[in-house]
């Protein structure tokens, strides 16, 4: 597998992929680790990811620096989502043990049964290169608090990131097999899950590898939890502080050069308001910057590749074809790389097919509502339900939206970030299962019910 610079196309390195009998001794690895893992205590759970905590913080240059390089996000939101990384660790460091404390519960006559959680074995996930750091770490921390053993299959762009990030937890003194990055393609997905020493597989990416990793996990009788895609929807309603809406309508369309599964693509606007926005927001968009990640003045860096950038221009010609309006931006720029300026769109046919699909590069699509319920009715129009933003300042509003919309999360005056402690995951289309809290330590483990007379 070769990776490639997308800001120059330059060749970064080449890694020799495990074969059959590489990846039968990884698994065997991983089970060894199992058996002793599994029956550590608490404590020791969290003192080890207090270490790694520490091992992500004083390599948190490198891991950035290799995630710019292989991906093409600025290296400063590189450097954040490595912090981010770092207080994940945390959370479960310091409040793992508090999760995971026994039920006990009456069944009358003298009876009681205390449900228990116990660890469950080696679990594979297969992740995405966007948040190449961050969502390999909202898996592997409560996978060590769990008690159980991890394995990652990262996307074939972000290879060198995989493998420093097993570097970092074996630095950080965990036990051999704990943390294995496989060096593997999708291939051999489907023959790992199907494996006896792997009791469950998560996996954030598309809606293709979400089908592809479920049809194998349903063979195999083992659960899965699918982090896929969404639309999410962005709606301002006249109430809203309209500078700070606009302000996180521009961040949220451009962050991480529009390859970002949670921020809004779609911003629905009420019509009271909807010019005034309309003018800012394009304006604050024309004003987006792209060029070199490693630039501090940069806003967006490359996308993740050239093919990642063709998908969205292909997107934007089928729905140009289908009557929306390009208003600006949203072309392949730079005379080397996968550069593409920011850009919106208007007049989406809303019920259309192609407006349905999630647009994963810097180009909002705009729409106006003529009401409360108009806005609802746009915002559910997909068949994602990951996450949505909705800008009111109107109690009733906010508890109408919140209500409402079909999603997983709902972020009010303020754009959606997933956090450590929250419940991070969606509906329809976008996946199922929940990560992180309490609910994402939960999900890879037994809840073993212990009856007694
Ligand atoms: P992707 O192509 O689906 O890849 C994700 C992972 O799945 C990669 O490791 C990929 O391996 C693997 N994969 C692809 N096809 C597979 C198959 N048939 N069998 C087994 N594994 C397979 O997605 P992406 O382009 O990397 O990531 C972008 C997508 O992820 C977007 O849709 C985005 O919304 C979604 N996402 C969702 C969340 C969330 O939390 N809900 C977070 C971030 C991203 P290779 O790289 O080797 O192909």
């Amino acid at each position: 597998m070769t990776t490639r610079n997308p800001a120059t196309g330059e060749t970064l390195e080449t890694y020799e992929t495990l074969d059959e009998a590489g990846i039968d001794r990884a698994l065997d690895h991983a089970a060894a680790a199992y058996r002793d893992w599994r029956s550590t205590s608490y404590a020791t759970r969290m003192t080890l990811l207090g270490k790694i905590a520490d091992a992500f913080a004083s390599n948190r240059e490198k891991l950035a620096r290799q995630t710019s390089l292989e991906m093409g996000k600025t290296y400063a939101s590189a450097l954040a989502e490595a912090d981010k990384c770092v207080a994940a660790f945390r959370y479960y460091a310091t409040r793992g043990a508090e999760f995971l404390g026994d039920t006990r519960i009456d069944l009358g006559g003298g009876k009681s049964a205390t449900a228990r959680w116990m660890p469950h074995g080696p679990v594979l996930a297969v992740m995405p290169w966007n948040f190449p750091l961050w969502q390999v770490v909202r898996f592997l921390a409560p996978t060590i608090m769990a008690g159980n053993v991890a394995l990652l299959k990262h996307a074939s762009i972000s290879m060198g990131t995989a493998r420093l990030m097993e570097e970092a937890v074996r630095e950080a003194g965990a036990p051999e097999g704990l943390f294995q990055a496989l060096m593997i393609g999708s291939k051999p997905v489907e023959a790992i899950i199907a494996d006896d020493r792997v009791v469950a597989v998560t996996l954030t990416g598309s809606e293709g590898a979400g089908q592809a990793v479920a049809q194998a996990a349903g063979k195999a009788l083992k659960k899965v939890v699918l982090e896929l895609g969404g639309s999410d929807p962005f709606i301002v309603m006249p109430s809203a502080d309209l500078d700070v809406a606009v302000e996180m309508a521009v961040k949220a369309r451009i962050q991480n050069t529009g390859q970002s599964c949670i921020c809004g693509k779609r911003m629905i606007v009420h019509r009271d308001i909807y010019a005034d926005f309309r003018e800012r927001f394009c304006d604050a968009m024309k004003a987006v910057t792209w060029g070199d990640p490693f630039d501090e003045k940069t806003d967006m860096g490359p996308l993740s590749s050239v093919e990642q950038r063709d998908t969205v221009l292909d997107q934007l010609a089928k729905l140009k074809a289908k009557g929306a309006k390009l208003l600006f931006g949203g072309e392949a720029v730079g005379e080397r790389g996968a550069f593409m300026n920011a850009g919106v769109l208007v007049d989406v046919p809303v019920d259309d097919p192609i407006a349905h699909e999630e647009l994963f590069g810097p180009v909002a699509m705009l729409f106006e509502a003529s009401d409360a319920e108009d806005a609802l009715r746009i915002a559910n129009s997909v068949p994602f339900g990951l996450g949505s933003a909705v800008f009111t300042n109107d109690a009733d509003e906010q508890a109408l939206f919140a209500d409402r919309i079909e999603a997983g999360m709902v972020a009010i005056n303020q754009m959606l970030a997933s956090a450590p402690e929250a419940p991070f995951g969606g509906i329809k289309r976008s996946g199922h299962g929940r990560e992180l809290g309490p609910w994402g330590l939960h999900e890879f483990m037994n809840l073993k019910t212990i009856m007694r007379s």
